[in-house]
This record gives structure tokens, sequence and C-alpha cells, in this order.
């Protein structure tokens, strides 16, 4: 799936976009002048109807990874009466359209996802999804539903764009079906953020906190997800006569609990990790000694050198103590997906911006979670600055979790979530616009 090897540069900055940005923006107040923000909140309210509309049909025909087809057309469709330039097919269902404005610029990127997970949706909604086992529960609709209105909203203001806008709606974030390539990796090589390049890029998360917060951060925003597998290889005997045989069951058992040590006594505690084993199988019947076992587990991390150090000391533990009872040992370590990094210049000039549009108390500082999001594949190439927009209604006492069948995020979310991007869409452009003419790459 996401297992092929890679390299875990930091994303390299560029440098030359972010030093604009930190010239430009403090030179003149942020956000942008209010006859434009008057006009994005009047294409809003004109646009927003059909947009919940939009996030209703995609709720009610949720599709998995690599397979959105449907989403994917109705997406194209929308984006092509819109007037952009469309590219479809792009790592199979992915979407790919360009908004030119009137004024020279550069190009800013907006994405989204676009599929759903294989839950049985129990939110008794009347639009809830009418694909059986498949539902919208990390929010990937609304997702989807927010970029299309931002593209709808921007095209209105055209005159506004210092440059262009490449909407990036991506599939399979979830993971793409076993044996299958996808999501923001292959959009990447498959060119998404290229044609023209784009010098940055935005993207959000729903988020089970309250309606109107937003929450971001400069630095680790996500965890980097690894994947490792061990097979113990012992020797089988009678039960009742160990010492003829090599026990790959209490062999395993020390291993699982000695990889627990990894993190809670070699590892920084004010830079969280997690090693979890996940399965383990081995033994074929109860008075037999199991002559082989097999683990598979994760490891979560923010920081790359914990990326470094843990695999190593992990292996140093499976071979210490197989060794010790005359074990052998395979081990295996597949890095899945890297962390979510929040340009730093980037994201320290995005954030005042935000917390002048909604107001400081709405603008709450992101705490990096150990949850994997592949939105770290486009920020790694270039500049990235991904928030979390609250979806908890006042009406909802407590927050249902994403991934669970009874998720449901208050729509009054949307049209925030749009004017949100509108606006930092808007200002990037401004910005980059100010810096000397070709200094927006490296
Ligand atoms: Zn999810
Ligand atoms: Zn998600």
């Amino acid at each position: 799936m996401r297992s092929a090897a890679r390299t875990h540069s930091r994303p390299v900055a560029c440098l030359l976009l972010v030093l604009g940005l930190i010239v430009a923006l403090p030179g003149r107040p942020f956000g942008i002048d209010p006859k434009t923000a008057q006009r994005i909140e009047d294409e809003i309210e004109k646009f927003r109807t059909e947009v919940v509309k939009i996030r209703r049909f995609i709720h009610m025909n949720p599709e998995l990874g690599n397979r959105e087809f449907e989403t994917s057309r109705l997406v194209a469709a929308k984006l092509e009466t819109l007037g952009l330039e469309v590219r479809t097919g792009v790592a199979r269902t992915g979407v790919v359209a360009l908004l030119r404005g009137t004024r020279p610029g550069t190009t800013v990127a907006v994405r989204a996802d676009m599929d759903a997970l294989p839950i049985q949706e129990a939110t008794g909604l009347p639009f809830k999804s009418l694909n059986p086992g498949v539902m919208h529960a990390c929010g990937h609709d609304v997702h989807t539903s927010v970029v299309l209105g931002t593209a709808m909203v921007l095209s209105a203001l055209k005159d506004k764009l210092r440059g262009s806008v490449s909407f990036i709606f991506q599939p399979a974030e979830e993971g793409a079906p076993e044996g299958e390539e996808g999501g923001a990796e292959l959009m990447v090589r498959e060119g998404a953020l290229d044609n023209p390049p784009a010098s940055a890029i935005f993207g959000f998360h729903v988020w089970p906190e309250d309606l109107g917060q937003v929450f971001a951060a400069p630095g680790f925003v996500t965890a980097g997800s690894e994947g490792f597998g061990i097979t113990i290889n012992g020797k089988s005997a009678h039960g009742a006569r160990p010492h003829e045989g090599v026990d790959a069951i209490v062999i395993a058992a020390e291993i699982v609990q000695a990889l627990q040590t990894v993190v809670s006594r070699a590892v920084d505690p004010t830079d969280p990790a997690v090693v979890t084993v996940g399965t383990i199988q081995g033994g074929s019947r109860r008075n037999i000694i199991a002559d082989k076992v097999t683990l598979q587990g994760t490891v979560r991390t923010l920081s790359e050198a914990n990326r470094k150090k843990i695999p190593p000391l992990m292996e140093a533990i499976v071979k210490g103590i197989c060794e010790i009872y005359g074990a052998t040992y395979d081990f295996e370590y597949k890095p899945l997906l890297p962390s979510v990094y929040n340009n730093p210049e980037l994201a320290a000039t995005m954030t005042p911006a935000l917390a002048k549009l909604l107001g400081k108390d709405k603008v709450l500082e992101w705490k990096p979670q150990l949850i994997a999001e592949d939105f770290s594949f486009f920020a790694q190439k270039i500049p990235g600055f991904y928030f979390f927009l609250g979806v908890k209604g006042p009406n909802q006492a407590a927050a249902t979790p994403l991934h669970s069948p009874g998720f449901n995020p208050d729509e009054r979310a949307i049209p925030l979530g749009i004017k949100v991007l509108c606006h930092l869409v808007l200002d990037a452009l401004e910005a980059q616009g100010t810096t000397p003419a070709g200094a927006t790459r490296l």
C-alpha cells in the first residue's frame, strides 16, 4: 500500500516565498480589504444552499478510496461549469483544477480529500448513506464541498486574485485498497503540484470541537506512521518437554513487554512517540511448543529524531531476546506516512490573519496528535498550512468522534470553512505577489 521506501527529509521550505511573506505581511495590516471581505460574504451567502446540497449528496453516496468515481465526476463537472481548467484521472480518481486570476502572480493550492470509510452509518439523518457499509465518517464530504465552495466563491472574485489557485481533490486519504497505490503521494508523483507549480498549499480537517473554532500551529501537526512486522523462529517440541524446543511464544511475550521500554526509557518524554503491537499470531495446539510467532504493529512519531532512533532500538531488543533463547528472527520496518509539518513561517503569517478574521478567542493552538494524514506528502514538497475546523454544534452535548458511525458534523462549519480558505488564499497570493519576480520557488 504505502510501503515504498522513501526519504524522510523535512520539507525544503521555499525560502524566498517565506521571506516574501515575512517581508510583505508585517508591513501591511493582516487580512484583505473590507470591500473584498464583504464580497466574499455575499458570494458565500449566494452559494451556501447549493454547497450544503452538494455535501448532502456526497454524504448519501459515499465511495471508498480509489473508487470515488461519482464524487470525482460531480466535482469535475462543477469545476468545469465554473470555467476552471480541469484535469481528471490524477492518481486514478483525483481532480486538479486551475482558476486563473485576472492579475498576474503565483499559484497556491488548496486540497480536499474525497474518500469515505467502510463503516455502517448510524446517524439516522434524512440524508444518511445509501451505500450499505460505507460512510463519510471522517468528514471528507465536508472537505470536498468546502473546497468546491471555495472554488465557486473565488471564481466570482477573479479580479481580486493576484495569481492562480489550484484546487486539488484527492482520492484515498484513508489508504488505497490492498495492492493499489493512491492518495496524496501518488497525486504528487502524477504532477498535482505542477503546471503551474504551486508555491504553497492549504488543507484542513473537520474536528469534533466547538463550531466556530479553528485550530492551528506551526511545526508538527500529525504523526509519522510506520509499520513493523517481527517473526520469531523457534523450535517445536512436545509441550511437556520444553527443554527440547525453543518456545517462540515465551520469546514473543518478552519482546512485546520490552518493546514498550523504547518509548518509556529511550525516547525524550517531551517528544511524543507510540509503539503498538497490534497483532500476535503463533502456535497450533495447546500441548505443542510453538516454533513461530509473528507480531505486527505501528510506530507513531512526530520528530525526525525519533523516526531514526526507534527502529534500530526495536531491532536490538528483538535480536537480544532471540539470542538469549536461541531463536532467529526477521524484522521488517516500513515507513507509511510522514508527519504533517506546517511551515513555521507560513503558519506565523497565516495564524494572525485567521485571528483577525475570526477573533482571537476562536483561533486556538493545535496540540500535535499521533493520528496520521497524508497531506504530509504535499507539505513535504512545498510549504504547507493545515488547520482544523470545529464541527461540534451547540446542540451536541458531546462530540461524536471521527471514524464513528454516529459522526455528524454541524453543517454551519461549511460556510465558515469556505470563508477561511478564501481569506488564506487571497492573503497568500497577495503576499507572494510582493516578492521579487521569479523568487517564489526554489
Ligand atoms: Zn479518517
Ligand atoms: Zn480524514
